[in-house]
């Protein structure tokens, strides 16, 4: 197997399998084993996990158990984090956007390194957070991944600079810059692309006396088991992408230190294979559209709103466990709500489905442990979050 293949672990397949009700198993060892082969990609690399991607205490617990560091975006993630067992130091306030109260919860709770990327952020952070360490997020393009995150994000090279030496007036330690290439992030280009803006900002704030410790290249490192919009595998090139990485490093410690230290922050990299929804068929319908044709609906029990929120940007992989060989039908994948967004949306392929499913007949969606929990709603139209289920190797 390459670093870039899918892999459902039988034990995921087991616990899918043995599920009689919906919902949501993760595999922690699957997870421990993803961290651990990223950080037998990445030696050295401070891997911290950006937890939004799977907020759920038990997974937070078996990655901290690995050692593993997080990534937090507002107080009360930090807070549930060091919960389940982060050091806080190995923890940092990764969003650029924060109230004042924020950075003061956050500082009282003994987080010390926050992302920057504006001077009234800093003013706040000097303010609220003093003498904490800041590292400051430079905008990337987010071209080559599916969900760009450019725009709301990020300053420019200029106004980094700008904005650390403000850092250092106030009080503050200027100690890092950070990018985030987009999530799943499916070039490699898109890392060189950033150690090089990397590496000339560092260099312009060595040359005015600002010497940073260490470098955060964010998440946006892909899952494996995606389809596309249109039902092929995306296949990332995950071995190109780490290769790209590790030469960045070298080239960013050759420039500017040996000592200089390098964060990650993968989100659905570390989650979304390891985790998978048994569902079930609300109907099989076949219904006349406006322009008269007949076309078949698959209506599943589990949509957009619990737990398949990324279905507007690919297709995941479906299994229908109690039709192994079935006559096939093409038709769209829709969830079970009033809510027409809750669907593949019209410019999607169309999804093989067999023909005689009937209500009730179980369905497994792979690879859909990333954004699943933190992405589901209250019960939107009365359909509950799903439940969650652990599956792990037994020890003997
Ligand atoms: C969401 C987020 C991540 C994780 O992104 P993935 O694409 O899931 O790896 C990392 N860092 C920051 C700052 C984020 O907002």
């Amino acid at each position: 197997m390459t670093a870039g293949t899918a892999q459902d672990s039988a034990r995921l397949l087991a616990a899918l399998a043995a599920a009689a009700e919906d919902r949501i198993v993760f595999d922690l060892t699957g997870i421990e084993e993803r961290y651990e082969a990223l950080r037998r990609e990445l030696p050295g690399v401070d891997v911290r996990f950006a937890m939004k991607a799977c907020p759920v205490d038990e997974v937070l617990a078996c990655l901290a158990g690995k050692g593993a560091g997080v990534d937090g975006a507002s107080p009360r993630e930090l807070e549930q984090a060091l919960r389940a067992g982060v050091p806080v130091g190995r923890t940092h306030y990764g969003n650029t956007v924060k109230s004042d109260r924020d950075i003061a919860d956050a500082h009282r709770l003994g987080v010390r390194d926050f992302a920057t990327d504006s001077l009234e952020d800093v003013a706040a952070i000097a303010a609220h957070a003093p003498g904490a360490r800041v590292f400051c997020r430079l905008a990337t393009s987010g071209e080559g991944a599916l969900w760009g995150l450019s725009n709301k994000f990020g300053c420019s090279p200029e106004d980094a600079v700008r904005i650390m030496e403000a850092a250092r007036e106030r009080g503050l330690v200027p100690s890092g810059l950070s990018v985030h290439v987009g999530s799943q992030q499916m070039t490699a280009d898109a890392w060189r692309s950033a150690v090089e803006c990397l590496a000339d900002v560092l260099a312009v704030l060595r040359r005015r006396g600002i010497v940073l410790s260490h470098v955060n290249l964010g998440g946006g490192l892909p899952a494996l088991g995606y389809l596309d919009r249109f039902g092929t595998p995306l296949d990332p090139p995950l071995d190109k992408i780490f290769a790209v990485i590790r030469e960045g490093m070298r080239h960013l410690r050759k420039a500017h230190g040996q000592d200089l230290q390098f964060v990650l922050e993968p989100g659905r990299h570390l989650v979304a294979d390891h985790g998978a929804i048994r569902t079930h068929v609300a109907r099989l319908a076949k219904r006349r559209g406006p322009d008269g044709e007949r076309q078949y609906w698959l209506y599943l029990a589990c949509g957009k709103f619990n737990g398949l929120y990324e279905l507007d940007a690919l297709q995941y992989r479906l299994v229908f466990p109690t039709h192994p060989e079935a006559a096939l039908v093409p038709a769209v994948v829709a969830g079970p709500t009033c809510d027409s967004d809750d669907a593949y949306p019209q410019e999607h392929g169309l999804v093989h489905v067999p023909k005689d499913l009937a209500s009730g007949d179980p369905v497994w969606v792979l690879s859909s442990g990333a954004y699943a929990i933190s992405y589901t709603t209250q019960g939107f139209n009365g359909f509950d979050p799903l439940p969650y289920a652990f599956t792990r190797e037994e020890r003997s």
